[in-house]
Protein backbone atom coordinates (compact mmCIF):
# COMPACT_ATOMS: atom_id res chain seq x y z
CA UNK A 1 0.00 0.00 0.00
CA UNK A 2 0.89 3.19 -0.96
CA UNK A 3 -0.29 6.94 -0.20
CA UNK A 4 0.71 10.27 -1.82
CA UNK A 5 0.47 13.43 0.89
CA UNK A 6 0.79 16.59 -1.18
CA UNK A 7 1.94 19.58 1.46
CA UNK A 8 1.86 23.26 0.76
CA UNK A 9 3.95 25.69 2.61
CA UNK A 10 4.02 29.46 2.54
CA UNK A 11 7.11 29.63 0.21
CA UNK A 12 5.66 31.47 -2.27
CA UNK A 13 4.61 34.42 0.03
CA UNK A 14 8.85 34.15 1.14
CA UNK A 15 9.13 34.60 -2.31
CA UNK A 16 7.23 37.70 -2.45
CA UNK A 17 8.30 39.03 0.44
CA UNK A 18 12.19 38.65 0.64
CA UNK A 19 13.00 38.20 -2.94
CA UNK A 20 14.05 34.59 -4.94
CA UNK A 21 17.36 33.74 -3.37
CA UNK A 22 15.58 33.47 0.05
CA UNK A 23 12.44 31.77 -1.53
CA UNK A 24 14.99 29.07 -2.89
CA UNK A 25 16.79 28.75 0.58
CA UNK A 26 13.17 28.40 1.84
CA UNK A 27 12.55 25.68 -0.48
CA UNK A 28 15.54 23.46 0.21
CA UNK A 29 14.90 24.01 3.91
CA UNK A 30 11.31 22.47 3.06
CA UNK A 31 12.86 19.70 1.05
CA UNK A 32 14.95 18.94 3.63
CA UNK A 33 13.11 18.53 6.44
CA UNK A 34 10.52 16.44 4.20
CA UNK A 35 13.10 14.09 3.19
CA UNK A 36 14.26 13.71 7.02
CA UNK A 37 10.48 11.91 7.35
CA UNK A 38 11.21 9.30 4.71
CA UNK A 39 13.24 6.05 4.24
CA UNK A 40 16.17 6.11 1.44
CA UNK A 41 13.34 4.51 -0.94
CA UNK A 42 10.86 6.63 -0.24
CA UNK A 43 10.07 9.78 -2.76
CA UNK A 44 10.02 13.50 -2.21
CA UNK A 45 9.14 15.59 -4.90
CA UNK A 46 8.08 19.44 -5.31
CA UNK A 47 5.56 19.86 -8.19
CA UNK A 48 4.76 23.08 -8.11
CA UNK A 49 6.00 26.87 -6.55
CA UNK A 50 5.27 25.51 -2.87
CA UNK A 51 3.35 22.32 -3.82
CA UNK A 52 5.08 18.77 -2.44
CA UNK A 53 4.24 15.16 -3.00
CA UNK A 54 5.65 12.40 -0.64
CA UNK A 55 5.25 9.14 -1.54
CA UNK A 56 5.30 5.93 0.70
CA UNK A 57 5.58 2.85 0.14
CA UNK A 58 5.58 -0.79 1.38
CA UNK A 59 3.42 -0.11 4.16
CA UNK A 60 1.82 -2.99 4.81
CA UNK A 61 -1.25 -5.16 3.56
CA UNK A 62 -3.35 -4.43 6.93
CA UNK A 63 -5.50 -1.62 6.50
CA UNK A 64 -5.97 0.01 9.89
CA UNK A 65 -1.98 -0.77 10.57
CA UNK A 66 -1.09 1.42 7.20
CA UNK A 67 -3.66 4.00 8.25
CA UNK A 68 -1.94 4.52 11.35
CA UNK A 69 1.69 4.36 10.01
CA UNK A 70 0.79 6.99 7.58
CA UNK A 71 -0.99 9.11 9.98
CA UNK A 72 2.25 9.17 12.45
CA UNK A 73 3.83 10.48 9.17
CA UNK A 74 1.79 12.91 8.38
CA UNK A 75 1.81 14.14 11.91
CA UNK A 76 5.35 14.27 12.08
CA UNK A 77 5.62 16.30 8.71
CA UNK A 78 2.90 19.00 9.66
CA UNK A 79 5.18 18.98 13.30
CA UNK A 80 8.40 19.23 11.46
CA UNK A 81 7.34 22.02 9.05
CA UNK A 82 5.52 23.89 11.68
CA UNK A 83 8.97 25.09 13.21
CA UNK A 84 9.79 28.30 12.39
CA UNK A 85 12.47 28.44 9.34
CA UNK A 86 15.88 30.37 9.35
CA UNK A 87 16.88 32.41 6.87
CA UNK A 88 20.08 34.83 7.70
CA UNK A 89 19.64 35.24 11.51
CA UNK A 90 15.37 35.88 10.93
CA UNK A 91 12.97 33.39 11.71
CA UNK A 92 10.01 32.93 9.32
CA UNK A 93 6.75 31.37 10.43
CA UNK A 94 6.05 28.28 8.10
CA UNK A 95 2.88 26.49 8.31
CA UNK A 96 1.83 23.37 6.00
CA UNK A 97 -1.35 21.38 4.85
CA UNK A 98 -1.56 18.05 3.79
CA UNK A 99 -4.11 15.97 1.65
CA UNK A 100 -3.85 12.62 1.92
CA UNK A 101 -4.51 9.65 -0.16
CA UNK A 102 -4.27 5.71 0.13
CA UNK A 103 -3.62 4.09 -2.99
CA UNK A 104 -4.33 0.27 -2.01
CA UNK A 105 -5.05 -1.65 -4.99
CA UNK A 106 -7.23 0.59 -6.36
CA UNK A 107 -6.47 1.60 -10.40
CA UNK A 108 -6.49 4.84 -10.87
CA UNK A 109 -3.75 7.15 -12.82
CA UNK A 110 -1.19 8.76 -11.28
CA UNK A 111 -3.15 12.43 -12.85
CA UNK A 112 -6.60 10.92 -11.38
CA UNK A 113 -4.64 10.44 -7.85
CA UNK A 114 -2.81 13.66 -7.43
CA UNK A 115 -6.08 15.61 -8.21
CA UNK A 116 -7.87 13.35 -5.35
CA UNK A 117 -4.62 14.15 -2.96
CA UNK A 118 -5.08 18.17 -4.13
CA UNK A 119 -8.74 18.28 -3.14
CA UNK A 120 -8.28 16.74 -0.27
CA UNK A 121 -5.38 19.23 0.35
CA UNK A 122 -7.84 21.92 -0.16
CA UNK A 123 -9.92 20.41 2.06
CA UNK A 124 -7.44 20.56 4.86
CA UNK A 125 -6.62 24.63 4.24
CA UNK A 126 -10.20 25.27 4.09
CA UNK A 127 -9.56 24.09 8.42
CA UNK A 128 -7.07 26.27 9.12
CA UNK A 129 -2.84 25.72 9.21
CA UNK A 130 -1.10 22.74 10.21
CA UNK A 131 -3.94 20.52 9.34
CA UNK A 132 -4.60 17.56 6.82
CA UNK A 133 -7.43 15.68 5.24
CA UNK A 134 -7.61 12.12 4.20
CA UNK A 135 -9.41 11.84 0.78
CA UNK A 136 -12.62 10.29 1.18
CA UNK A 137 -15.93 8.97 -0.79
CA UNK A 138 -17.79 11.95 0.24
CA UNK A 139 -15.25 14.15 -1.64
CA UNK A 140 -15.29 11.54 -4.39
CA UNK A 141 -19.06 12.61 -4.85
CA UNK A 142 -18.99 15.99 -4.40
CA UNK A 143 -15.92 16.15 -6.92
CA UNK A 144 -17.71 13.88 -9.39
CA UNK A 145 -20.68 16.16 -8.46
CA UNK A 146 -18.77 19.03 -9.37
CA UNK A 147 -16.98 17.69 -12.66
CA UNK A 148 -21.23 17.10 -13.65
CA UNK A 149 -21.71 20.79 -12.83
CA UNK A 150 -18.99 21.87 -14.64
CA UNK A 151 -20.30 19.90 -17.94
CA UNK A 152 -23.46 21.35 -17.45
CA UNK A 153 -22.68 24.77 -17.00
CA UNK A 154 -20.33 25.02 -20.19
CA UNK A 155 -23.28 24.27 -22.16
CA UNK A 156 -26.04 26.61 -20.24
CA UNK A 157 -25.80 29.75 -22.59
CA UNK A 158 -26.33 27.13 -25.66
CA UNK A 159 -29.35 25.48 -24.15
CA UNK A 160 -30.95 28.98 -22.67
CA UNK A 161 -30.39 28.08 -19.33
CA UNK A 162 -29.35 31.74 -18.29
CA UNK A 163 -31.29 34.65 -17.89
CA UNK A 164 -30.55 38.13 -16.14
CA UNK A 165 -33.06 39.05 -13.04
CA UNK A 166 -32.71 42.74 -12.16
CA UNK A 167 -33.06 44.29 -8.01
CA UNK A 168 -34.37 47.62 -8.23
CA UNK A 169 -31.97 50.10 -6.38
CA UNK A 170 -33.41 53.05 -4.41
CA UNK A 171 -32.32 56.80 -4.35
CA UNK A 172 -32.76 59.37 -1.11
CA UNK A 173 -36.50 60.40 -2.32
CA UNK A 174 -37.63 56.59 -2.68
CA UNK A 175 -37.41 56.44 -6.15
CA UNK A 176 -35.52 53.72 -8.58
CA UNK A 177 -32.28 55.22 -9.29
CA UNK A 178 -31.37 52.08 -11.22
CA UNK A 179 -31.16 48.26 -10.84
CA UNK A 180 -28.27 45.49 -10.16
CA UNK A 181 -28.13 42.67 -12.83
CA UNK A 182 -27.70 38.90 -10.82
CA UNK A 183 -27.40 35.97 -12.94
CA UNK A 184 -29.81 33.01 -12.53
CA UNK A 185 -29.09 29.41 -13.85
CA UNK A 186 -31.96 27.08 -14.25
CA UNK A 187 -30.90 23.86 -15.12
CA UNK A 188 -33.15 20.74 -15.95
CA UNK A 189 -30.73 18.06 -14.22
CA UNK A 190 -29.98 20.82 -11.01
CA UNK A 191 -33.17 23.23 -10.88
CA UNK A 192 -31.87 26.63 -9.95
CA UNK A 193 -28.84 27.11 -8.71
CA UNK A 194 -27.22 29.35 -6.74
CA UNK A 195 -24.37 32.02 -8.89
CA UNK A 196 -22.77 32.02 -5.44
CA UNK A 197 -22.08 28.43 -6.30
CA UNK A 198 -21.67 28.76 -10.25
CA UNK A 199 -20.04 32.21 -10.44
CA UNK A 200 -16.68 30.33 -8.72
CA UNK A 201 -16.85 27.11 -10.72
CA UNK A 202 -16.95 29.60 -13.93
CA UNK A 203 -13.78 30.59 -12.46
CA UNK A 204 -12.14 27.72 -11.67
CA UNK A 205 -13.11 25.90 -14.65
CA UNK A 206 -11.66 28.38 -16.90
CA UNK A 207 -15.54 29.31 -18.02
CA UNK A 208 -15.73 32.81 -16.66
CA UNK A 209 -14.70 34.74 -19.83
CA UNK A 210 -17.93 33.20 -21.40
CA UNK A 211 -20.20 33.32 -18.73
CA UNK A 212 -18.80 37.18 -17.87
CA UNK A 213 -19.13 38.01 -21.96
CA UNK A 214 -22.73 36.61 -22.07
CA UNK A 215 -23.87 38.33 -18.66
CA UNK A 216 -22.41 41.96 -20.28
CA UNK A 217 -23.67 41.48 -23.82
CA UNK A 218 -27.40 41.04 -22.38
CA UNK A 219 -26.76 43.80 -19.87
CA UNK A 220 -25.96 45.87 -22.57
CA UNK A 221 -28.65 44.97 -24.49
CA UNK A 222 -31.21 45.22 -21.68
CA UNK A 223 -29.90 49.13 -21.03
CA UNK A 224 -30.03 49.84 -24.42
CA UNK A 225 -34.24 49.18 -24.77
CA UNK A 226 -34.15 50.65 -21.36
CA UNK A 227 -33.19 53.96 -23.39
CA UNK A 228 -35.77 53.58 -25.90
CA UNK A 229 -38.67 53.51 -22.75
CA UNK A 230 -39.80 57.04 -21.68
CA UNK A 231 -39.38 55.90 -18.09
CA UNK A 232 -36.14 53.59 -17.86
CA UNK A 233 -34.27 56.63 -19.90
CA UNK A 234 -32.62 57.76 -17.01
CA UNK A 235 -32.02 54.22 -15.03
CA UNK A 236 -28.47 53.25 -14.52
CA UNK A 237 -27.61 49.18 -14.58
CA UNK A 238 -24.74 47.57 -12.48
CA UNK A 239 -22.86 44.44 -13.55
CA UNK A 240 -21.11 42.19 -11.16
CA UNK A 241 -17.60 41.49 -12.63
CA UNK A 242 -15.48 38.92 -11.01
CA UNK A 243 -11.94 38.92 -9.56
CA UNK A 244 -10.81 36.30 -12.92
CA UNK A 245 -13.12 38.36 -15.32
CA UNK A 246 -11.13 41.40 -14.32
CA UNK A 247 -7.85 40.08 -14.85
CA UNK A 248 -8.22 38.83 -18.12
CA UNK A 249 -6.18 41.32 -20.46
CA UNK A 250 -8.66 42.45 -22.88
CA UNK A 251 -11.53 42.95 -20.09
CA UNK A 252 -12.04 46.09 -21.17
CA UNK A 253 -12.60 45.85 -24.55
CA UNK A 254 -14.84 42.88 -23.97
CA UNK A 255 -16.79 45.46 -22.47
CA UNK A 256 -16.31 48.33 -25.35
CA UNK A 257 -17.96 46.17 -27.56
CA UNK A 258 -20.89 44.68 -24.99
CA UNK A 259 -21.36 48.70 -25.35
CA UNK A 260 -21.04 48.81 -29.27
CA UNK A 261 -22.79 45.61 -30.11
CA UNK A 262 -25.96 47.04 -28.34
CA UNK A 263 -25.68 50.83 -28.73
CA UNK A 264 -26.13 51.23 -25.12
CA UNK A 265 -25.50 54.81 -23.27
CA UNK A 266 -21.61 54.02 -21.51
CA UNK A 267 -23.24 56.37 -18.89
CA UNK A 268 -25.66 54.32 -17.47
CA UNK A 269 -23.56 50.92 -17.31
CA UNK A 270 -22.27 50.61 -13.74
CA UNK A 271 -19.30 47.46 -12.97
CA UNK A 272 -19.68 46.03 -9.68
CA UNK A 273 -16.03 44.81 -8.64
CA UNK A 274 -15.12 43.47 -5.57
CA UNK A 275 -12.14 43.98 -2.78
CA UNK A 276 -10.52 40.84 -3.93
CA UNK A 277 -9.32 41.83 -7.52
CA UNK A 278 -7.65 45.13 -6.43
CA UNK A 279 -4.88 43.75 -3.86
CA UNK A 280 -3.09 42.29 -7.25
CA UNK A 281 -1.50 44.83 -9.76
CA UNK A 282 -2.29 48.16 -8.42
CA UNK A 283 -1.49 49.99 -11.84
CA UNK A 284 -2.79 47.07 -14.13
CA UNK A 285 -5.98 47.78 -12.18
CA UNK A 286 -5.79 51.74 -12.55
CA UNK A 287 -5.41 51.35 -16.38
CA UNK A 288 -8.65 49.38 -16.69
CA UNK A 289 -10.81 51.16 -14.21
CA UNK A 290 -9.35 54.61 -16.30
CA UNK A 291 -10.19 53.28 -19.33
CA UNK A 292 -13.53 52.41 -18.76
CA UNK A 293 -14.13 55.61 -16.66
CA UNK A 294 -12.86 57.50 -19.32
CA UNK A 295 -15.70 56.73 -21.93
CA UNK A 296 -18.88 57.16 -18.82
CA UNK A 297 -18.37 53.91 -16.90
CA UNK A 298 -19.10 54.24 -13.59
CA UNK A 299 -17.42 51.84 -10.74
CA UNK A 300 -18.34 50.32 -7.72
CA UNK A 301 -17.00 47.96 -5.08
CA UNK A 302 -19.39 45.90 -3.90
CA UNK A 303 -19.54 43.88 -0.30
CA UNK A 304 -16.99 46.58 0.69
CA UNK A 305 -15.72 45.84 4.26
CA UNK A 306 -15.78 41.90 3.76
CA UNK A 307 -12.18 41.69 1.89
CA UNK A 308 -8.68 42.87 2.35
CA UNK A 309 -9.74 46.13 3.17
CA UNK A 310 -6.96 47.83 2.59
CA UNK A 311 -7.44 51.62 2.24
CA UNK A 312 -4.31 52.22 0.15
CA UNK A 313 -6.68 51.30 -2.86
CA UNK A 314 -9.36 53.58 -1.94
CA UNK A 315 -7.24 56.59 -2.58
CA UNK A 316 -5.46 55.21 -5.36
CA UNK A 317 -8.22 54.30 -7.87
CA UNK A 318 -11.25 56.09 -8.77
CA UNK A 319 -14.16 54.23 -7.78
CA UNK A 320 -17.57 56.01 -7.76
CA UNK A 321 -19.45 53.80 -5.59
CA UNK A 322 -19.14 51.78 -2.00
CA UNK A 323 -21.51 48.92 -1.40
CA UNK A 324 -21.96 48.47 2.45
CA UNK A 325 -22.07 44.84 2.64
CA UNK A 326 -25.38 43.08 3.74
CA UNK A 327 -23.39 41.26 6.85
CA UNK A 328 -22.96 44.61 8.26
CA UNK A 329 -26.81 45.99 7.11
CA UNK A 330 -28.21 42.81 9.15
CA UNK A 331 -26.20 43.11 12.36
CA UNK A 332 -26.78 47.30 12.52
CA UNK A 333 -29.45 47.35 14.65
CA UNK A 334 -28.55 44.37 16.68
CA UNK A 335 -24.87 44.61 17.11
CA UNK A 336 -23.13 47.85 18.04
CA UNK A 337 -19.85 46.21 16.05
CA UNK A 338 -22.50 46.32 13.01
CA UNK A 339 -23.70 49.79 13.51
CA UNK A 340 -20.06 51.44 14.42
CA UNK A 341 -18.67 49.62 10.88
CA UNK A 342 -21.52 51.14 8.60
CA UNK A 343 -21.44 54.49 10.32
CA UNK A 344 -17.76 54.37 9.34
CA UNK A 345 -18.20 53.14 5.80
CA UNK A 346 -20.54 56.10 5.27
CA UNK A 347 -18.25 58.62 6.52
CA UNK A 348 -15.16 57.27 4.64
CA UNK A 349 -17.39 56.82 1.76
CA UNK A 350 -18.45 60.33 1.54
CA UNK A 351 -15.00 61.99 2.78
CA UNK A 352 -13.60 60.32 -0.16
CA UNK A 353 -16.01 61.67 -2.26
CA UNK A 354 -18.21 58.27 -2.57
CA UNK A 355 -21.77 57.88 -3.10
CA UNK A 356 -22.62 54.74 -0.48
CA UNK A 357 -24.95 52.37 -1.05
CA UNK A 358 -26.13 49.73 1.00
CA UNK A 359 -27.64 46.10 -0.09
CA UNK A 360 -29.27 43.36 2.19
CA UNK A 361 -31.92 46.22 3.73
CA UNK A 362 -34.90 44.07 4.42
CA UNK A 363 -36.96 46.44 7.19
CA UNK A 364 -37.83 49.89 7.75
CA UNK A 365 -35.78 50.06 10.80
CA UNK A 366 -32.70 49.47 9.11
CA UNK A 367 -33.32 52.34 6.23
CA UNK A 368 -34.16 54.61 8.85
CA UNK A 369 -31.22 53.84 10.77
CA UNK A 370 -29.15 54.41 7.10
CA UNK A 371 -30.82 57.51 6.96
CA UNK A 372 -29.70 58.90 10.06
CA UNK A 373 -26.17 58.10 9.07
CA UNK A 374 -26.05 59.63 5.87
CA UNK A 375 -26.31 56.69 4.00
CA UNK A 376 -29.17 57.32 0.83
CA UNK A 377 -29.24 54.49 -1.49
CA UNK A 378 -30.46 51.28 -0.80
CA UNK A 379 -31.21 47.71 -2.39
CA UNK A 380 -32.90 44.41 -0.59
CA UNK A 381 -35.93 42.55 -0.17
CA UNK A 382 -37.49 46.03 1.24
CA UNK A 383 -38.03 47.51 -1.71
CA UNK A 384 -37.86 44.32 -4.31
CA UNK A 385 -36.44 41.30 -4.53
CA UNK A 386 -34.28 40.21 -8.65
CA UNK A 387 -37.25 39.85 -10.84
CA UNK A 388 -36.91 39.45 -14.17
CA UNK A 389 -36.63 42.29 -16.70
CA UNK A 390 -40.46 42.78 -17.29
CA UNK A 391 -41.02 43.37 -13.46
CA UNK A 392 -38.72 45.16 -13.07
CA UNK A 393 -40.34 47.39 -16.17
CA UNK A 394 -43.39 47.57 -14.06
CA UNK A 395 -41.44 48.02 -11.00
CA UNK A 396 -39.27 51.21 -12.05
CA UNK A 397 -43.26 52.32 -13.79
CA UNK A 398 -44.67 52.23 -10.04
CA UNK A 399 -41.75 53.70 -8.45
CA UNK A 400 -40.50 56.54 -11.04
CA UNK A 401 -39.55 60.19 -10.21
P1 LIG B 1 -23.87 40.42 -4.74
O1 LIG B 1 -23.39 41.07 -5.98
O2 LIG B 1 -23.39 40.97 -3.45
O3 LIG B 1 -25.44 40.43 -4.85
C1 LIG B 1 -26.30 40.59 -3.79
C2 LIG B 1 -26.91 39.27 -3.38
O4 LIG B 1 -27.75 39.48 -2.25
C3 LIG B 1 -27.84 38.68 -4.44
O5 LIG B 1 -27.77 37.25 -4.30
C4 LIG B 1 -29.21 39.17 -4.00
O6 LIG B 1 -30.27 38.37 -4.46
C5 LIG B 1 -29.07 39.10 -2.51
N1 LIG B 1 -29.95 40.05 -1.83
C6 LIG B 1 -30.44 41.21 -2.28
N2 LIG B 1 -31.20 41.83 -1.37
C7 LIG B 1 -31.19 41.04 -0.28
C8 LIG B 1 -31.80 41.14 1.02
O7 LIG B 1 -32.50 42.09 1.35
N3 LIG B 1 -31.54 40.12 1.89
C9 LIG B 1 -30.77 39.07 1.55
N4 LIG B 1 -30.58 38.12 2.45
N5 LIG B 1 -30.17 38.93 0.33
C10 LIG B 1 -30.39 39.93 -0.56
P2 LIG B 1 -27.58 36.31 -5.55
O8 LIG B 1 -28.40 36.79 -6.70
O9 LIG B 1 -27.77 34.91 -5.08
O10 LIG B 1 -26.07 36.54 -5.95
C11 LIG B 1 -25.05 36.15 -5.11
C12 LIG B 1 -23.71 36.63 -5.62
O11 LIG B 1 -23.39 35.98 -6.86
C13 LIG B 1 -23.69 38.11 -5.93
O12 LIG B 1 -23.49 38.84 -4.74
C14 LIG B 1 -22.52 38.18 -6.88
O13 LIG B 1 -21.32 38.19 -6.17
C15 LIG B 1 -22.63 36.88 -7.63
N6 LIG B 1 -23.27 37.13 -8.92
C16 LIG B 1 -24.58 37.22 -9.25
N7 LIG B 1 -24.75 37.47 -10.55
C17 LIG B 1 -23.50 37.59 -11.08
C18 LIG B 1 -22.98 37.87 -12.39
O14 LIG B 1 -23.70 38.12 -13.36
N8 LIG B 1 -21.64 37.89 -12.53
C19 LIG B 1 -20.79 37.67 -11.47
N9 LIG B 1 -19.47 37.71 -11.68
N10 LIG B 1 -21.24 37.42 -10.23
C20 LIG B 1 -22.58 37.37 -10.04
MG1 LIG C 1 -23.18 42.88 -6.58
MG1 LIG D 1 -22.79 42.42 -2.53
Amino acid sequence: MQWTGKLSNCAAKHNDAFGHQQGDQFLIEVSQRLLSCVRADETVARIGGDEFVVLLRNLGSDHALSGARVLAAVQRILSLLSSPIELQGTAHDSSASAGVILIGDRQASAEVLLQNADLAMYQAKAQGKDTYRFFDAQMQASLDERLLMANELRQAIQGNQLNLHFQPQIDANLKVSGAEALLRWKNPTYGNISPGLFVPLAERIGFIKQLGGWVLEQSCIELSRWSQVEHMRELKLAVNISPMQFQQPDFTETVLSALKASGAPPERLKLELTESMLVNDLTDVNRKIAALKDIGIAVSLDDFGTGYSSLNYLKRLSLDQLKIDQSFVRDMLTDAHGAAIARTIVTLGHSLGLEVIAEGVETLGQQEFLQDIGCLAFQGYLYSRPIPAHDFESFARLHMH
